[in-house]
């Protein structure tokens, strides 16, 4: 299907933005949009690079959003998407997480940690299984005590965020 449109909706605070998702790869290009005609001026002139261009990386504001694609280079009068939506994070200018649609990219949820509320990775253990590192953290010696929260259970709430955690996502990404 090529490129297709992608919304990112912030629940009720925000006004939705916009992506460029490449179907054929299965990865979303990070940088948002209010306008996706602007995107897409900003894609067929020049791709990632001019999408990143267009939209300058400044957003530290984390929020969990609700992403959705569309079947097309636009969304249908009707309401209907492509594909399951997904709860992630973005800024307001850049989507953070989920990017790929496939299996390539690590698991992300949130893990609460002595009252600490971190962005986690999923990460393979060896033999002990997988297990949830924060961000932050280079090493990670897992409690019973820690908890793993979905980003769909802190859609439009406010989040208060370890900020190194943030500050890794936002450099890591987009
Ligand atoms: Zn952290």
């Amino acid at each position: 299907m090529g490129r297709i449109l992608g919304r990112v909706e912030y629940g009720a605070c925000e006004p939705n933005r916009f992506f460029i998702h490449d179907d054929t790869s299965g990865w979303s290009i990070s940088p948002l949009f209010a306008d996706p005609a602007a995107a897409w001026e900003a894609y067929d002139r020049g791709e990632g690079q001019a999408l990143r261009d267009a939209v300058p990386k400044r957003s530290t504001l984390v929020t969990v959003i609700r992403k959705v694609l569309a079947h097309g280079r636009a969304f249908d009068a009707n309401g209907e998407i492509y594909r399951e939506p997904s709860f992630g994070l973005a800024t307001e200018d850049r989507l953070l997480y989920p990017l790929s649609s496939g299996y390539e990219e690590s698991r992300y949820s949130f893990l609460r940690a002595g009252g600490v509320l971190h962005v986690a990775e999923e990460v393979d253990g060896g033999f002990s299984g997988n297990y949830d590192r924060p961000l932050c953290a280079e090493r990670w010696n897992w409690s019973k005590d820690d908890e793993r929260v979905a980003f769909e259970d802190l859609f439009n709430q406010p989040l208060d965020l370890c900020p190194q955690c943030v500050a890794a996502l936002i450099a890591q990404r987009g």
